[in-house]
């Protein structure tokens, strides 16, 4: 065990002393506060935790801790999700500034955008951890679930994004309860965008590395619980 700053902190150090920056400033930057995927899943964990259970403590930072922002972020953790106006990341994780880099679009699909954003996250940003989280009622899901004729109705880009859905529901079991399928839907999608994100070279090799892991998740808007898809046999499609 050492107490050394990790190597990118340091270079972070250097960086702002190159672009000249003053004294109040460089004092001000902090390294990432968690070290491992594992401290980044505890992290979000824990966040969440306060948050359902109403102790959020909503991680604000006044103007000295904000102007030092400027010189740099250190998110800890990646996490994909819904554009769904009721899981809005940061509050679900209790969460502040520079703590989440967060990728929404609709139904927690990866496309060639989103995934830029999370190699960019992974490479430069040195993050610990990948989430991809889906959340019940998730519209996005549903609407992959209609007919070939009504989905025709829907215009191309949107066709686009419910395709990226549809071969994760293809196994889909036959369950008679509506709601218990639709959380089936909605895990059985995570489990393909995760695998989809780890088909990806630069996620694979930072995954294989020890740099990161790749975890899914299930919010639940009714309690405000997400949870945790860690281990393999939870994440295979
Ligand atoms: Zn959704």
């Amino acid at each position: 065990m050492t107490d050394a700053p990790p190597p990118e902190f340091e270079s972070r150090i250097l960086d702002a002393i190159r672009r000249g920056a003053s004294m109040e400033d460089i004092a001000g930057i902090r390294p990432s506060r968690v070290a491992s995927p594992g401290e980044a899943i505890r992290a979000l964990k824990e966040g969440n935790s306060r948050f359902f259970g109403g102790q959020s403590v909503r991680p604000d930072l006044g103007a000295n801790e904000r102007r030092a922002q400027i010189m740099g972020q250190t998110p800890f953790a990646v996490v994909l999700a819904c554009s769904d106006s009721r899981v809005p990341v940061e509050l679900v994780f209790d969460q502040g500034f520079g703590d989440l880099f967060v990728v929404r679009v609709a139904g927690n699909v990866v496309g060639q955008e989103g995934l830029g954003t999370i190699e960019y996250a992974i490479l430069h940003l040195n993050v610990q951890l990948i989430m991809v989280m889906g959340h019940e009622g998730c519209g996005a899901v549903q609407s992959a679930m209609f007919s070939p004729d009504a989905i025709a109705q829907e215009p191309e880009a949107l066709q686009a994004l419910i395709r990226r859905i549809q071969p994760a529901l293809a196994g889909l079991p036959a369950i008679r309860d509506r709601k218990a399928r639709m959380r089936e839907a909605v895990l059985n999608n995570v489990r393909h965008q995760t695998a989809m994100l780890r088909g990806q070279e630069t996620v694979r090799l930072a995954e294989e590395s020890g740099q990161i892991r790749v975890i899914g998740g299930f919010y639940e808007i009714g309690s405000g619980a997400v949870d945790f898809l860690i281990e393999d046999e939870d994440l295979l499609p």
